[in-house]
């Protein structure tokens, strides 16, 4: 059985190490020209299931390096106002762990390099009629698989053709995401998991991502042959801000500095320790734009074509995109193995993951809709 990963992103690159380990052919595909080719990092919080399915996906070998790329993701939430008046405190949701993103994608990919191709962006598929996949890409040149499985992020295009129905929501928000070195000053604003800021009608979320080790150095010592990126603990700030107050966001999407420019004016006559974030901010590494988001994905008719991640469950930022990811790779990888093994027939074993996975996928986006509800209640309530 031979299967084409359609994106390299974590849920991707997560799948395609259990197929390889299991011994199933499998090749993955990406967009990108190279792993380093845009702005890829933010932190992420992963726990439990999500968590226990990464590590499951990599070798005991890199376990210790898995650990000391991560942060400790634990003590109270605190809102506070734009003086760093503490309004309030919340116990941790979960206690997990945090990683970078990019971190974490560069880690995914040792010792994947002759499976994984960059440029090669798809563009559409087709069925045969043997019951396989013919897959062309942007370059002209076309694969054939057995199962091609769209990994390939909240725009996907796999999923435009399989399931044209689902559309793709702008929410009445822009959300603004970046980072800035971690400093003490910094340090000194999220005591504990998270830290939001709340103003009149702009939040902003605050969290650290403190490595337990600098990732190349833990590299160098723990697995010589992995190469990760020289990135540096640092503070990670997200803020939510109407649209009114952000109009032209589609323009400011691909103009970092524009898009700081913004921040800084929004947070003028906060206290100097917030104004400092934006003035510090690395801006390599900041982005804004408008929220997207789409209602729940139900099950489709099988095809010998699948979604996993942000392709099969959309979902703004900050939810449990990644720990989702990596349990639909694990569930995905148990299905292909049966139908590798011969117990279990392609089309029955997919329809089985699509069910399920659209089930707790389904309740995890309820989760994000909700928190986003729960900001315009803020909102409102300041408003009043
Ligand atoms: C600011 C922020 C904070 C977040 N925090 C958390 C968190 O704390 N916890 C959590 O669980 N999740 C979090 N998430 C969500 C999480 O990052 C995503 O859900 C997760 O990365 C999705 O992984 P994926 O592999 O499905 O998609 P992606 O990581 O988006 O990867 C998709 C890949 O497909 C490639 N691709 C796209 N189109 C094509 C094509 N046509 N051909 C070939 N390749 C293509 C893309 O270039 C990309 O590399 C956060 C997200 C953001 C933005």
């Amino acid at each position: 059985m031979k299967v084409l990963v359609i994106g390299a992103g974590l849920g991707g690159l997560s799948l395609a190490r259990r197929l390889l380990d299991a011994g199933i052919d499998v090749s993955v595909r990406e967009r990108d020209s190279a792993v380093e080719s845009r702005f890829q990092g933010y932190r992420i919080g992963l726990g439990g299931p999500g968590l226990a399915a990464l590590r499951g996906c990599l070798p005991e070998r890199l376990l210790p390096l898995l650990h000391a790329i991560g942060g400790e993701m634990t003590g109270m939430g605190r809102m506070v106002d734009t003086q760093l008046r503490v309004l309030g405190e919340v116990p941790p949701k979960d206690e997990g762990t945090l990683f970078d993103r990019h971190v974490l994608r560069h880690l995914l990919l040792a010792g994947l390099d002759e499976h994984v191709v960059f440029d090669k962006k798809l563009d559409d598929y087709q069925e045969l009629s043997d019951g396989r996949v013919r897959v062309s890409f942007a370059d002209g040149s076309t694969e054939v698989a057995d199962v091609v499985v769209g990994a390939d992020g909240m725009g996907s295009t796999v999923r435009r053709q399989l399931i044209p129905s689902v559309q793709i929501r702008q929410m009445d928000r822009v959300g603004a995401i970046g980072r800035t070195p971690l400093t003490d000053r910094f340090a000194g604003l999220v005591p504990g998991w998270s830290t939001m800021v709340n103003a009149a009608e702009l939040q902003l979320f605050l969290g650290k991502m403190p490595f337990r080790r600098v990732p190349t150095e833990a590299a160098a010592e723990l697995a010589p042959d992995v190469t990760l990126p020289d990135t540096r603990s640092y503070l990670r700030w997200v803020m939510m801000i109407p649209m009114e107050y952000a109009d032209n966001a589609l323009e400011l999407e691909g103009d970092p500095v524009a898009g700081l420019a913004l921040l800084q004016d929004l947070v003028k006559e906060w206290h100097p320790d917030l104004r400092a974030l934006f003035d510090q901010a690395d801006a390599g590494n900041s982005g804004i734009g408008p929220l997207r988001i789409s209602d729940p994905v139900r099950p489709w008719p099988t095809r010998p074509v699948t979604l996993l991640g942000d392709a099969a469950h959309p979902a703004p930022p900050g939810g449990l995109g990644a720990n989702l990811a990596f349990i639909d790779g694990e569930l995905l990888c148990r299905k292909l193995i049966a139908v590798n093994d011969g117990t279990e027939h392609l089309i029955a074993a997919l329809a089985d993951y699509e069910q399920q996975m659209c089930g707790y996928a389904a309740e995890a986006l309820g989760y994000a809709e909700k928190f986003f509800d729960s900001l315009d209640e803020m909102r409102h309530a300041q408003q009043r």
